[in-house]
């Protein structure tokens, strides 16, 4: 067996500094956030933290964090190794953009594309050594369901009371399950699973489920920001390895390998404490999104290099989000988690709660 490419932490956290946009500075607003020269390093009011990587808000960071934080994932998914990349941040802080999960910014500045992009290249030169099949699945979880973004039998309703994210599943269907095998590998019964054989088609699915997410979050009072988006590509490989002895005595051997990357957008982080639309104002903390704690969890006990070696039970089980990626978090599979941030000061409560967040995942 080779080694894990992520055995030295398995988990990596990446900070994104968005600039300010358009609605900040008619505000008003002024930059809070600063980075300390030459360094990984945050600070915000009194507080320091240092992470993995830091990109600010210089033109194009998605190149850099592309090279640095996902390549690697990418390379690992050739070896067979799972792998998870978590944009993670308060609504509004960049992680459709940074993921490239969003329709209207188009699709080139996200890392998902990037990872397209980069995935068909290898495959291209590797094509000699291998043969390949994709595969892939966008599904949303909201309030622990899971819902298919790549369902085109689901009818579209823009105008539905009670339906889900403006969609209605054909009655009848089953609902989605998280299922695990004996092996530990975790599968989804009843989603789409997309058999994609070009650069195009995947980028398809990307903007089908995308546009999907996109006109449900209009119609259901922004669902999208309290749903997890997670963009799927699972990847088979026939390996032919063979040793050529220099004679015509060519001893071919077949080695298969299974691997899948997940690129997820999750639910905005912030605590539902601002005043609805119904006039009711929830207290602080009142709702926090299943998963995001879930994750929190588990992402901290997978850190603890003292906690792993003495085996501490990890909760995957506690939502839908962390069963799911399961079987790509810890182990030998490679974590990345991208802490999205403004650096607007009237963001500063939530964008200190994003990095004592991350700071936990390390
Ligand atoms: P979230 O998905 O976290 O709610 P978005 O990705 O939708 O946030 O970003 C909020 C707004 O900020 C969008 O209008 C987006 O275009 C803009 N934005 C986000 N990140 C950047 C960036 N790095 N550079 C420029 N604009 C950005
Ligand atoms: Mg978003």
């Amino acid at each position: 067996m080779e080694t894990s490419p992520g055995e030295d932490c398995c988990v990596k956290v990446a900070v994104h500094i968005r600039p300010l946009i358009g609605d900040e500075k008619l505000q008003g607003c002024k930059d809070c956030v600063s980075v300390v020269h030459g360094k990984p390093q945050v600070q915000i009011g009194t507080h320091s933290f240092t992470f993995d990587h830091v990109y600010g808000s210089t033109a194009s960071p998605s190149t850099a964090m592309y090279q640095e934080c996902v390549a690697p994932l990418v390379d690992g998914l050739f070896q067979g190794y799972n792998a998870t990349v978590l944009a993670y941040g308060q609504t509004g802080s960049g992680k459709t953009y940074t993921m490239g999960t969003g329709f209207k910014d188009g699709f080139q500045t996200g890392l998902i594309p990037l990872v397209m992009n980069s995935l068909f290249n290898k495959i291209e030169t590797s094509k000699n050594q291998a043969e390949f099949q994709l595969h892939v699945s966008f599904i949303e979880i909201h309030k622990e369901e899971v819902r298919d973004l790549l369902d085109s039998v689901c009818v579209n309703k823009s105008e539905t009371a009670n339906g889900h994210n403006g969609k209605v599943n054909i009655p009848g269907k089953p609902p989605i399950q998280i299922r695990e095998s004996s092996n530990g590998v975790i599968t989804l019964a009843g989603s789409t699973e997309r058999s994609v054989r070009t650069l195009k088609e995947m980028a398809d699915c990307l903007e089908q489920g995308s546009l999907s997410r996109a006109t449900g979050s209009t119609n259901m009072n922004n669902q999208s920001s309290r749903s997890h988006a997670i963009f799927t590509i699972t990847m088979e490989q026939m390996r032919k390895t063979g040793s050529n002895d220099g004679n015509s005595n060519e001893c071919m051997t077949e080695e298969y390998l299974c691997a899948k990357l997940h690129l997820v957008d999750l639910a905005g982080s912030e605590r539902a404490k601002r005043t609805g639309s119904d006039g009711l104002r929830f207290k602080e903390g009142v709702h926090i999104n299943r998963g995001l704690l879930a994750l929190g969890n588990v992402i901290s006990a997978l850190g603890d290099e003292k906690k792993r070696k003495e085996g501490v039970h990890v909760p995957y089980r506690d939502s839908k989000l962390t069963r799911l990626l399961q079987d790509s978090l810890g182990g030998n599979s490679r974590t990345v988690m991208i802490a999205c941030i403004s650096p607007a000061d009237i963001n500063a409560e939530e964008t200190l709660n994003t990095l004592k967040y991350a700071n936990r995942a390390r």
